[in-house]
């Protein structure tokens, strides 16, 4: 990884199969913001709306502009003010649409604000969602409340969000601050950032301990050292190891907290039970039940069934793929083929995949000794989690066989074995700046072997990158192989999913046989499915829910409901770490969509008159130079405008009617709505009340008249603080 101080910037969570390592772009790859299907479609209809208000209006011109507001230009043609003021507004709501699925929890105004840490001796329990319950299972985070203690399961972030310059999206914790004083700690299920991503912006506000597994405990050591801001003064990381291998139980409030082991692509990964004076409750984390898996850390179904036979008052389960058939295969299924691939690669072999799948990492390292090779690594967010795997025993690396990258250059080339990040084509990553040739210290040639050991993130827009990465491999004569085309390539497959499919969750249920059942961590589609498989096991439908982020679900030994909402949202973060305002991603959405135009105005108080030429400053909304024409006819309209109005109204007046004049202009010349801002300069007399001071009070309270230089630099003065007031208000609604 790069040498930003934010690791959490280069990696990409996962819903799906580990995440982590997929390294986002180093700088969140502005131009997919345009390249995905889903934004853009939102984007495009921006424009197209634009388009059709205008031509709508060019039709309709002579029907429907009401007399006096339709102006003519230079061109010839016309089309009303209102449609123009309309297009802007469509403009704006399709920003906002764009920006409003990520609101935080002030802005949503969720209703009946609860009030916070009053006694509550009622016999029942909360469940809720503060994130997880949308968008796939992203920035995971349950909350469970009873009476006067409530601790949170997970607490991830969303890489998935795709607004500009946003690097990923946290849980809106406005709840957790009302219940603060309950809190009693964070329990995380396993090390992905999609469940431990947001606890360096969220856990300072608490300072309550972190459970989880060893190497879950280490995954969030390794994210807060590498956060890139300070944490506030007095806060102290603690965290608290639990052995789920052992059945350890702490209890934390009225709670009794255990981990067990699940296989997922991550080790460390768990179940988290919880016991509850009511009843015991137990959330899945990520799961698959692979009978084989490399580590032989076989999910604990003995354990499992144990519980099971104790009575489970409510299973939440994952619910990633929930709409996969059958089983995923084990990953033991993948080894022989890249045993076979190293048997045959006639060059150097490269390995991308996920930077948390250490098994995996395991998995080659094992081929790379048995076929007496060296093993390389590149990727910073591989190496830390590696060290982290290494230290606390997770892998055995035979001694002598990393090298450094910076030494494979020197290797034999039948001798060298590359595991890097870039598996999901991530601008900047390790393999993808192999793929263009840019990186430091490994030029690809011909005859070498890079395998991508990943699937495409669904929903990801990575399916472009991949493409165009695997592109330039082919060009450059370098053997590929992925996963998708194993049969095509004559190899077997390479890469198996982290999660279970249909059959494993519904073993899961048939396991812990729990009287009520909460999907979670999914879509409503994904959860939708996931309480079918419930039914069909016969739950009554009476016995699950199938809810949203910030819905309060209360559940007592025999009824679980929905009982009203509390505050929930998203905080987005850009890459510093920063929280970033929904206010200004909604100007940079309009921005990037339409532009913007800033005319400068220099006007004689007492005549008028302009006095230099209009200034026009266009940003991301057309080439000025190559449209002189446009300009000279918009200069010409602004001076018009200034001779009509500007002495008829005040200086707000006319500065709003300027700002309509000009998009009203702009659209009928272009079809475009950029952002407008109006800068009037106003020079001589006393041209606002203001400006009455031109005289300053001598000691004697008396008025003396002002130096001309004086009065220059107090114009000068005053038009910097206009500009300022100008550049710091909304520029869509002034
Ligand atoms: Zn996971």
């Amino acid at each position: 990884m790069d040498k930003k101080p934010n690791n959490l910037n280069n990696q990409r969570p996962s819903h799906l199969d580990a995440p982590q390592g997929a390294q986002r772009a180093q700088s969140k790859p502005y131009k997919q913001y345009g390249e995905r299907a889903s934004q853009p479609a939102t984007q495009r209809s921006a424009r197209s709306a634009a388009g059709a208000a205008g031509s709508a209006s060019r039709q309709g011109g002579a029907v429907r502009r009401s007399p006096g507001r339709t102006m003519t230009t230079s061109t010839g043609r016309s089309v009303s003010r209102g449609a123009a003021i309309r297009a802007q507004k469509q403009a704006v709501n399709d920003a906002n649409r764009v920006a409003n699925q990520y609101l935080d929890a002030a802005t949503k105004q969720t209703d009946q604000p609860r009030r916070a840490n009053v006694i509550d001796d009622s016999p029942r329990l909360k469940i809720i969602g503060l994130g997880g319950m949308d968008s796939g299972g992203s920035k995971n985070m349950m909350v469970i409340e009873y009476q006067n203690d409530a601790i949170v399961i997970d607490c991830g972030n969303d890489l998935g969000v795709d607004l500009p310059g946003i690097n990923y999206g946290i849980s809106d914790t406005t709840y957790l601050d009302q219940i603060k004083n309950k809190l009693r700690g964070f329990v995380m299920t396993h090390g992905h950032l999609d469940h431990i991503g947001g606890l360096p912006h969220i856990l300072p506000k608490y300072n309550v301990p972190v459970y989880g597994s060893r190497f879950t405990i280490g995954r969030v050591e390794e994210i807060f050292q590498n956060f890139g801001l300070p944490m506030p003064d007095g806060f102290q990381l603690q965290t608290v190891i639990m052995n789920e291998t052992t059945h350890e139980r702490l209890k934390l409030g009225q709670f009794y907290i255990e981990l067990v082991r699940v296989t997922h692509s991550i080790p460390g990964s768990t179940m988290v039970v919880v016991d509850t004076p009511i009843g015991r409750l137990i959330n899945t984390g990520d799961f698959r039940l692979d009978p084989n898996p490399l580590d032989h850390e076989r999910t604990d179904i003995s354990r499992i069934e144990e519980l099971a036979k104790e009575g489970v008052l409510l299973l939440m389960s994952e619910s990633t793929t929930t709409e996969r058939l059958g089983r995923t295969p084990s990953e033991s299924t993948i080894e022989k083929s890249f045993i076979d691939i190293m048997d045959r690669a006639p060059g150097r072999i490269f390995v991308g995949l996920f930077s948390t799948n250490m098994n995996r990492v395991q998995m080659i390292v094992n081929a790379a000794v048995h076929h007496g090779k060296k093993v390389a690594m590149d990727g910073r967010s591989m190496i830390s989690t590696v060290e982290m795997a290494v230290r606390n025993g997770y892998m055995k690396i035979p001694k002598g066989t990393f090298v450094s990258i910076a030494s494979a250059p020197t290797l034999k080339d039948d001798q060298i074995v590359v595991v890097c990040t870039g598996s999901q084509g991530e601008p900047n990553s390790a393999l993808q700046r192999m793929s263009l040739g840019d990186h430091k210290h490994v030029a690809l040639k011909e005859q070498d072997s890079v395998i991508l050991s990943s699937t495409p993130i669904p929903y990801s827009g990575n399916d472009a990158l991949i493409r165009s990465m695997v592109d330039e491999l082919l060009k450059k004569g370098v053997h590929v192989h992925r996963h998708e085309t194993y049969e095509l390539d004559h190899g077997g497959p390479l890469h198996v999913s982290g999660h279970g499919s249909i059959e494993e969750y519904r073993d899961i249920i048939k396991l812990i046989r729990p009287k009520f059942f909460l999907p979670i961590y999914g879509d409503f589609t994904a959860k939708k499915y996931h309480n079918d498989i419930a039914l069909e096991e016969g739950l009554p439908r009476a016995n699950m829910l199938n809810v949203e982020n910030g819905q309060v679900i209360t559940l007592t030994k025999d009824k679980m409901l929905l009982d009203g909402e509390v505050p929930h949202g998203t905080i987005l973060v850009d890459q510093t770490g920063a929280v970033v305002s929904t206010v200004v991603v909604k100007d940079r959405v309009l921005l990037a969509e339409e532009g913007v135009v800033a005319v400068v105005l220099t006007i004689d108080k007492k005549t008028g008159a302009l006095l230099t030429s209009p200034d026009i400053i266009s940003r991301g909304f057309i080439y000025m130079k190559e449209n002189e024409e446009l300009m000279n006819a918009f200069r010409t309209e602004l001076r018009r405008a200034v001779t009509q109005r500007f002495k008829r109204v005040d200086l707000d007046r006319f500065k709003a009617e300027l700002r309509d004049y000009v998009t009203h202009f702009l659209f009928e010349q272009t079809q475009r709505s950029p952002i407008v801002i109006p800068v009037v300069n106003v020079i001589g007399g006393r041209s606002e009340k203001a400006n009455n001071d031109t005289h300053k009070a001598d000691a004697n309270g008396q008025q003396q008249p002002k130096t001309p230089e004086e009065i220059a630099l107090e114009q000068q003065r005053r038009f910097a603080q206009m500009r300022q007031r100008l550049l710091n208000q909304d520029a869509r609604v002034d």
